[in-house]
């Protein structure tokens, strides 16, 4: 986690921004929560209990610079919530999403598999793709397993 830190701290350098105490809780509380799909509310209880004085403006700016800077992207899964997840490193598309139609719940893909689409895209449509999102919604391994044992 330390090092992934000091690497976001150089990105942040980099474009002539500080890690300032606030940004680093904020990163802290993504990191830790790699796994989940977190909103700016969800992010703002949880950086609340290691730094109280925050506000939730401050968090949400962070929110909004980390995006901008590709260090998080934001992500809408059609349920009117922007939700911010953690760009893997060294991965120059964003990763794809299967969301559950029974359970809700989100599983990542972190394989690209867009290469041969990508490659027809740019031929035919002669259109540059810098990324992309990709959402799945279905049925996903833990539901179809109660369906099999019912
Ligand atoms: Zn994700
Ligand atoms: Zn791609
Ligand atoms: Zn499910």
């Amino acid at each position: 986690m330390e090092g992934r830190i000091e690497r976001i701290k150089d990105q942040l350098h980099s474009a002539s921004y500080k890690l300032t105490p606030q940004r680093e809780v904020t990163v802290r509380v993504l990191l830790e929560n790699e796994e989940d799909h977190l909103s700016a509310e969800d992010v703002y209880l949880l950086v609340k209990e290691k730094y109280p004085e925050i506000g939730l403006a401050t968090v949400y700016r962070t929110l909004e610079l980390l995006t901008e800077l590709k260090i998080v992207d934001k992500i809408n899964f059609g349920d009117g919530v922007s939700r911010y997840d953690l760009r893997k490193e060294g991965a120059t598309h964003f990763h794809h999403h299967l969301v559950c139609i029974e359970c809700g719940s989100v599983d990542e893909i972190q394989e690209d598999l867009l290469e041969d689409v990508e490659q027809i895209v740019e031929r035919d449509w002669n259109f540059k793709i810098k990324d992309h999102r990709l959402t799945f919604h279905g049925i996903c391994h833990r539901c179809h397993k109660e369906d099999e044992e019912q």
